[in-house]
């Protein structure tokens, strides 16, 4: 089975659009979204629908949350927050309600898939630094688990010895008795001075994980977040990939 992994959409509707249309050429079967829908962009509401519709498991982020007011935002800074309270204002009751009821983890076919980290999946911990990566390891179910939050595409390996490394690169092959941790990036605020969008391809089959970087219109995602009032940072650092 190959999956398309997605994370951090953010309610950019230009960029998921890019996403999804390259993901059917490629041959995926099952899509696997990793939370943060909605917050900074324009189209919470259209990206939720669609995400919704089109994805086979799907774990909740803090902004989505955030949103529906189920986890504290008084960390997150001033712009960000600024979305969130935009976002609250307009999403649907029905959208309300299915952010609500999503799950923050996600086991399936010996793959987990959650939105910040393993360690304490609701205190939304990062995972930056190989010390991270090892609390995240210690308390991962299974071999693979798929990591967004940071907007940072990553790759660590858990050696069967217990260290952690960082796989260098954006595809990898898994390995008998190594442990993954897997950043797939951010479809709709990159931060990682690549301004396309970032999502992953897993096949179960051959084990091989492939890193996906696909250009959007980026434009016009911006002209909807200055059109819809949200701060003009959101719309400027698209463009930069940060
Ligand atoms: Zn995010």
């Amino acid at each position: 089975m190959k999956w398309a992994v997605l994370s951090d959409v953010h309610g950019n509707w230009e960029a998921l659009q890019a996403v999804m249309t390259h993901l059917r050429s490629q041959g995926v079967e099952r899509i696997a979204f990793l939370g943060d829908a909605v917050g900074y962009g324009a189209n919470p509401n259209e990206c939720l629908k669609l995400l919704r519709e089109g994805t086979e498991r799907m774990v909740a982020g803090n902004h989505d949350w955030g949103a529906i007011d189920r986890t504290d935002i008084t960390y997150f800074n001033p712009a960000a927050q600024a979305a969130i309270l935009w976002t609250a204002e307009h999403l649907t009751e029905e959208n309300r309600i299915f952010l609500r009821d999503l799950p923050l983890l996600h086991q399936y076919h010996g793959m987990t898939f959650v939105h910040a980290s393993p360690y304490q999946p609701p205190a939304w911990h990062y995972i930056f630094t190989l010390e991270e990566a090892a609390a995240g390891f210690a308390e991962l179910a299974g071999d693979i688990a798929f990591v967004g939050h940071s907007h940072y595409p990553l790759i660590l390996a858990q050696r069967p010895d217990g260290q952690v490394q960082l796989v260098p690169g954006s595809r990898m092959t898994r390995e008998n008795g190594v442990r993954y941790i897997i950043n797939v990036g951010s479809v709709g605020q990159p931060r990682d001075r690549n301004p396309d969008a970032a999502y992953g391809i897993y096949d179960e089959d051959s084990q091989e994980y492939q890193l996906q970087r696909i250009p959007y219109d980026i434009p016009l995602a911006q002209k909807k977040i200055l059109k819809a009032g949200l701060p003009s940072t959101l719309a400027n650092r698209l463009a930069q990939g940060v």
